[in-house]
């Protein structure tokens, strides 16, 4: 039923092989290619795939397949979301899902949301979403702890937008630069006391927040 030729003289192209994986994919079902299924029904060496993408799970994100059978919780999807919206500084695009930081593939999002854009529309929609952190009075800081230290996505994805993904300290932005890195920092610091709440978080790069820690040390 299936013909297996290995095309050892002609160059292949990314395209062939992607679109070959997705093939395989899509003739037994499932998305989870493993390397020895490929091989049985795949056209090219699963090897010279995996030297091609860096890795065969590489390969697989790229032809948008799942590199397991795990079942994503919407919190997983939209926190994969979140990172990619902190990397690049703005909402992330499809096919951006397939570089790294993203670690789910646009296969998950179709399953779940149907398309890439709709996904999005519901990340928004969950982050937005009213939630209530009263600030609490300044002598409770020190007795007791009202939030944990990890602020939760849509909290993050609130202090992210309110300051325009961009450093509150220097005005860095991985819109402009990929290599600034953003991290949502306590402005009084969590270990004193200060509350993980809107008002006491902030956005600041990496450089700005190392140097921060520093200095409180
Ligand atoms: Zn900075």
């Amino acid at each position: 039923m299936f013909e297996f030729t290995k095309a050892k003289n002609s160059p292949v192209s990314d395209e062939e092989m992607i679109s070959d994986l997705q093939k395989v994919a899509g003739e037994i079902g499932t998305e989870k290619i493993t390397q020895k299924i490929y091989r049985e029904h795949g056209k090219y060496d699963e090897s010279n795939i995996c030297r091609r993408f860096g890795t065969w799970n590489k390969a697989l994100l790229v032809a948008g397949l799942s590199i397991s059978n795990q079942q994503y919780s919407d919190e997983q999807l939209f926190e994969n979301i979140l990172v990619l919206w902190q990397h690049y500084g703005r909402q992330p695009k499809r096919a951006e899902l397939a570089n790294t930081p993203s670690t789910i593939s646009q296969g998950p999002y179709n399953r779940r949301f149907g398309s890439w854009n709709a996904a999005l529309e519901q990340f928004v929609d969950f982050a937005n979403a009213t939630e209530l952190n009263a600030p609490l009075p300044k002598e409770e800081y020190l007795n007791q702890r009202k939030t944990g230290r990890d602020p939760s996505l849509r909290l993050r994805f609130k202090v992210l937008s309110r300051d325009n993904f961009v450093c509150k300290q220097c005005g860095a932005s991985p819109a402009k630069n990929p290599e600034v890195e953003l991290h949502v920092d306590h402005v009084f610091p969590w270990s004193k006391g200060g509350e993980t709440t809107i008002e006491n978080l902030q956005t600041l790069c990496s450089s700005c927040n190392l140097g921060k820690s520093n200095l409180t040390e």
